[in-house]
């Protein structure tokens, strides 16, 4: 029986405004080459100044993953040769780092908790890109010096399914506290996995570290992968060999790329051109006061507070903005049920109709909870709010207003309901002869033909009380 060790490398680009040692714009998506400057091009004399909301981020990460804090900070420089790196050196922190010896719970459902250990969270700037394209290679360097910040795992990750959970909800998180946008596609967050097997109790075996992973699946399905190949070749008697491997996606393997540096072979020393970097108290103490409640922490609360299922709350919880939402239409007093029911279903279908993220939407808390108080006092039925929901999508009005356009306003006024269900009494006189004679059933047809009279707008609760008086009264 063999025992499997999985540890990540996380890279998330933090949301700033400018680049992490000089001025330039940090922004994806920019014209080639547009976002340069002699700093991040690494001209001859030159001087690096840090970015303090790059500093501020980075700590924020570090005290959701309640690492310890060193008191001093220092860059160093990485030595490499690599054509997205001008400088032949990437500004990083080696061996002290923002924050050490932390940790992240993962929520693997049912109540049941994994603490992962965090070995460090380190500042370090981004490299350009390459693009390959027709036998020639073309460098833009706009993502050079844009603040990267790594978080490094230990060993603690058992299967590939663990890693996935892992990364989704470590993704969760850092949206949550708005340091990245997390978006794997892009490139704003990614992630490289080592893995090793070994016999059980003989601890970490030899790794390998797999690349080119940018999904969670993708690191699922390639740490899978390498753990069947490192079980193959040990049971046969053979030795893995210490390597960088690419993930493969078209084909759904991992093929070896390098043998691996050791950190002896960057060269680190101290860069001579950034002072030690000492965080000031008060400067700290602001940053844990700005921490919001985590997914983990919210998740449970909404359980225990509005007595939400796991799978609700796991939903509404998923993105800040959501959990927001719903805490606000509670206090306008939608009961939370309905609430959570209404974010994941209907809201979240005209979500994926419209393309839009939900901030960016007309629809309020304010509005979809006047919405669904008006079902509840039965001034407008369940399959009208729908429809008012799609309108307020796109006419961006308010929903009192859409169900008067609309015309959806339920009958609830007793007379007028009065006089449509004694007429219909009075047409089906046997029908009601069959009710009085103990067919229940079939008051659904003359509610049928109640709602077909009224073109679908007579409270249901009400007018089946009606027909029910009527039918009784004569009998
Ligand atoms: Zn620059």
């Amino acid at each position: 029986m063999y025992q499997t060790f999985i540890g990540l490398e996380i890279h998330i680009h933090l949301i700033t405004n400018s680049k992490v040692f000089c001025s330039c714009r940090n922004e994806f998506g920019a014209e080639p080459n547009t976002n340069i400057c002699p700093v991040c091009m690494g001209y001859p004399g030159v001087l690096p100044s840090l970015n303090a909301e790059a500093v501020r981020k980075s700590y924020q990460v570090c005290m959701a993953l309640d690492c310890t804090l060193n008191e001093t900070a220092i860059f160093e420089r990485k030595n490499y040769f690599y054509p997205d790196m001008p400088k032949n050196y990437q500004i990083s922190q080696f061996a002290f780092p923002f924050g050490i010896n932390g940790f992240f719970d993962i929520d693997l459902g049912g109540g049941t908790v994994k603490r992962i250990r965090i070995h460090d969270v380190h500042l370090e700037e981004d490299a350009g890109k390459m693009i390959h394209s027709g036998g020639v290679s073309f460098l833009d360097y706009n993502r050079a010096g844009t603040p990267l910040l790594e978080i490094v795992t230990e060993p603690d990750l058992a299967s590939g399914e663990e890693a996935e959970i892992f990364l989704q909800q470590f993704r969760q998180m850092v949206r949550y506290l708005g340091v990245t946008d997390g978006n794997m596609e892009e490139g704003s967050m990614r992630c490289d996995a080592n893995v090793s097997i070994n016999e059980q109790g003989k601890g970490l075996g030899i790794k390998t570290e797999v690349k080119n992973l940018n999904s969670s699946r993708f690191v699922n399905k390639a740490l899978e992968y390498e753990i069947k190949r490192h079980t193959k070749v040990i049971s046969a008697g053979g030795t893995i060999i210490q390597e960088t491997r690419l993930w493969d996606e078209d084909r759904n393997v991992t093929r070896s790329m390098r043998t691996k540096e050791s950190s002896n072979d960057y060269r680190y020393f101290p860069e001579p051109d950034l002072p030690p970097y000492l965080p000031d108290k008060d400067f700290l103490q602001e940053v844990r006061e700005s921490l919001v409640e985590l997914p983990l922490a919210r998740k449970g609360r909404f359980m225990s507070e509005y007595a939400l299922s796991e799978s609700s709350a796991a939903f509404v919880t998923g993105e800040k903005e959501i959990a927001d939402f719903f805490e606000k239409m509670v206090q306008h007093g939608v009961a939370p049920q309905t609430a959570a029911r209404w974010l994941s279903g209907d809201v979240q279908k005209q979500l994926n109709l419209s393309g839009e993220s939900l901030k960016a939407s007309a629809l309020t808390p304010e509005r979809l909870s006047r919405l669904l108080v008006m079902v509840e006092d039965g001034k407008i039925s369940r399959d009208a709010a729908k429809k008012v929901l799609a309108a307020i999508f796109t006419e961006n009005e308010e929903p009192e207003k859409l169900v008067k356009d609309l015309g959806l306003e339920q009958v609830s006024n007793k007379e007028d309901l009065e006089k449509v269900v004694s007429e219909i009494v009075n047409a089906h006189e046997k029908v009601a002869e069959a009710i009085r004679n103990g067919a229940d059933k079939q008051i659904g047809f003359l509610m049928g033909q109640v709602m077909k009279a009224t073109a679908g707008k007579a409270n249901p609760k009400i007018a089946q009380q009606l027909i029910k008086n009527n039918i009784f009264k004569q009998g």
